[in-house]
């Protein structure tokens, strides 16, 4: 089924569309207008939602390309059709502005959004270096690079143009509260990508604004190179407040109204601080902060709080940006720093502002990503404990679904609609045999696509080892006859971020007690890891080195029947390929840090069941003997359980269960596959109607207070029903 479009389109041009700010492809003249004129509307009936990254690669899921391969289009009479489909077909396919689940998560947000026809504006940084490339040498381990891209190359990118000098770019003037009284005005220009619903009769514009063009002072162009990538603390602090600072010039610049804002994190907490500013100015005249009293900025706040939703994303400190004071001194105005001094102090160091306490005090709703996380953030804010509640987390459905479980979806009646309403997926049974059976083939070819595409990469570096200096990140790659792996093997997959309390390492706590498990019965094992480490993060780099180094170990001890492959340079492709491909998914991390992870949930849109400590979404996605399986503590959440401290992560007690627990699935696997089976159908059942952004999207509309017409209610209303993430306890 390629769903017939809700709008008629008759030639490819009917995808080009203009107004004052330039030409763009991609949905026609008529949405274009419509979402536009819908996000200037003077009672400012939108929303505006900022987030530090946004992760939504082409090559991962895009309806404009959909649309030009499924009607065979190849090029065009018109010559701008043309170029810009020639583009399209042709062009880099890979955003890097994002670094891991926090942007994949805006970006199947917004995509969502989309969709469901919400009025949304996103706003974002644009890294000209991306985030970093990741290659991995078995004898250094990660070595980092800078991503070189080219926006201007890249399709569904597009500079928007100075409506009074269409022939140059538009500059926003960001302005910047330094240490002088007058702001310090600085220029970006803007970049719109559009999330395109998949009928194409909606869009998300989401604006990535570059600070890195010529007439930029040095430290911001240093501050704009790359996500997350910081030689100083001062710059850490600049790349935040030039996200946060951003946001209302531009707003001005394309007459966008938006009144409710959606920090999505707290890095973009600054935009509050410029509406508190803007505020005391309006109330007090020009020469405020000479005049301003603390209860006139506790008053302000309140005004200024009720446009702000703010969702917290981590129970790990080092998510939460502190700079300290005396750096402000430095770098703020002193009006800043009284609002600072007021909203943002630190209570364990008082030398500090903490921006999460900022982002808590002014807010009209703060959520956390899943009931236990909630939780977990009522305990660490008690302060604010009242109103923090939970909207768990979700994945864009089509943008994780393989092409090869799709076209099976397709095809059942029972999933009629499944593209536009997740929900579908609750009437599905076991009992449809057709279905299992068309599910398995499926499941066969995408396990068989990662499995040909390990092979390709371990003969490449084979190749490349042979020519040239470079040592292979996999042991595989270094045998004399690498033997290929083989699909159809069970074949389990883990890939994220690495940061320590994830514990990517956990089942090799014990090598010994995992090869006697595969000894003992002869079973065969593909392990395929994948993730980054941050390039400052030692700690993460040396799990990694970690996983390499235990490669050949594993492999000798069991006599070859493991087969433990690292793959590079992961991102949503290499996600995608593996969350499909494997047959279960693996999460270890200590409990209950993981506040949510989605990378499961991809795997479960596609029925693929996880294996997982009991934290974050899996606790409300997991049903015994239904969706997947547990393993590790899962007792209740003490102080120390909140530790990242190496000698607290309990990685004996959660390894050894996670012993137990391996020849069941094994043996359930190889001997009854039909059960197997079974458990991937009642994954899809159970657990795509929830943990889908159209549901998440949903349930953040209401937070929203957003005035919408009667058919977007409707749709709304539906995927609100499919399940409410703040009922009681975890
Ligand atoms: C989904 C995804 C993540 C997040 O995975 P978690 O399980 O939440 O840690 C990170 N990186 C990429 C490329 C992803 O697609």
């Amino acid at each position: 089924m390629t769903a017939e479009k809700a709008i008629t389109i008759e030639t490819e041009k009917d995808l080009i569309s203009q107004n004052e700010f330039g030409t763009f492809f991609g949905v026609t003249q008529d949405t274009l207008d419509r979402v536009w004129h819908q996000l200037q509307e003077p009672d400012g009936n939108s929303a505006v939602y900022i987030s530090m990254e946004i992760g939504a690669d082409p090559d991962v899921f895009h309806p404009v390309l959909d649309f030009l391969h499924d009607a065979e289009i190849t090029g065009s009479e018109d010559e701008v059709a043309d170029a810009f489909i020639q583009k399209y077909l042709h062009g880099p396919h890979k955003i890097p502005n994002y670094s891991g689940g926090l942007g994949v998560l805006a970006g199947d947000t917004l995509k969502s959004f989309a969709d469901m026809h919400i009025p949304v504006t996103a706003i974002s940084l644009l890294y000209k270096e991306g985030y970093f490339s990741q290659f991995v040498d078995s004898k250094v381990g990660q070595i980092d690079q800078a991503t070189y891209w080219e926006p201007e190359k890249t399709p569904t990118l597009f500079q928007l143009h100075d409506p009074t000098d269409p022939g140059s770019p538009l500059e926003i003037s960001v302005p910047f509260f330094n240490e002088h009284d007058q702001p310090e005005r600085i220029k970006a220009q803007v970049w719109m990508k559009m999330e395109i619903s998949e009928e194409l009769d909606f869009f998300v514009p989401e604006f990535l604004i570059d600070y890195s063009i010529d007439s930029a002072p040095a430290w911001i162009r240093e501050a704009s190179d790359q996500l997350y990538n910081a030689k100083t603390t001062i710059m850490k602090a600049n790349q935040r407040r030039m996200l946060g600072s951003c946001v209302l010039p531009l707003m001005e610049a394309l007459g966008f109204t938006g009144r409710t804002i959606h920090l999505n994190e707290q890095h973009g907490v600054a935009v509050s601080l410029h509406l508190i500013l803007r505020e005391l100015k309006k109330r007090l005249g020009k020469d405020f902060y000479k005049r301003m009293k603390d209860a006139d900025i506790l008053q302000v706040v309140d005004t200024v709080a009720q446009r702000i939703v703010y969702t917290i994303h981590t129970p790990v400190k080092a998510g939460h940006d502190r700079f300290p004071r005396s750096m402000y001194t430095g770098i703020s105005h002193q009006v800043c720093r009284r609002i600072l001094d007021l909203l943002a102090k630190d209570e364990d160091s008082p030398s500090e502002y903490n921006f999460t306490t900022l982002a808590m005090r002014v807010n009209r709703a703060v959520n956390s990503v899943s009931r236990l996380h909630r939780d977990v953030t009522r305990r660490q804010f008690p302060r604010f404990a009242d109103k923090i509640t939970a909207v768990t987390n979700g994945v864009h459905h089509l943008t994780w679904i393989s092409k090869n479980r799709a076209r099976v979806f397709d095809d059942q009646a029972i999933l009629a609609g499944w593209r536009n309403d997740p929900g579908r997926f609750t009437d599905i049974t076991t009992d449809q045999r057709d279905f299992t059976t068309a599910l398995n083939i499926a499941w066969q070819q995408d396990n068989r696509i990662l499995i040909n595409y390990i092979n390709r990469m371990l003969r490449m570096h084979r190749n490349q080892m042979l020519e040239t200096w470079i040592d292979p990140p996999n042991f595989l790659s270094r045998l004399e006859e690498a033997p290929d792996l083989e699909s159809g093997i069970f074949t389990l997959g883990f890939a994220r971020r690495f940061s320590t309390y994830k514990r990517a390492d956990l089942i090799f706590d014990d090598i010994d007690a995992l090869a006697a498990i595969l000894l003992q019965k002869n079973q065969r094992i593909n392990l395929v890891f994948a993730g980054k480490a941050h390039p400052a993060d030692e700690p993460g780099k040396s799990v990694l080195k970690l996983i390499l180094d235990n490669q050949e170990k594993l492999y000798k001890k069991t006599k070859g029947l493991a087969k433990l492959v690292f793959i590079p340079g992961y991102d949503m492709s290499i996600a995608k390929m593996m969350v499909s491909g494997v047959h279960a998914w693996l999460n270890s991390p200590k409990r209950p840090l993981e506040a949510s992870g989605t990378s499961g949930m991809k795997a479960a849109m596609n029925g693929t069941p996880n294996i997982s400590v009991m934290d974050g979404w899996w606790v409300e996605g997991y049903h015994e003997g239904l969706t997947g399986w547990k393993f590790g503590y899962e007792g209740p959440v003490e102080e120390a359980n909140l530790s990242e401290d190496t000698g607290t992560l309990l990685y004996a007690e959660d390894s050894l269960s996670f012993y137990k627990l391996l020849p069941e699935i094994l043996d359930l696997f190889y001997e009854q596959p039909e059960e197997y089976l079974r458990v991937a159908v009642d994954n899809l059942r159970l657990n795509v109607p929830i943990f889908n952004t159209h549901r998440m999207a949903a349930e953040y509309v209401e937070k929203y207070d957003l005035q919408l017409d009667e058919s977007t209610v409707a749709t709304v209303r539906h995927f609100q029903k499919l399940y409410q993430s703040n009922q009681d306890s975890a």
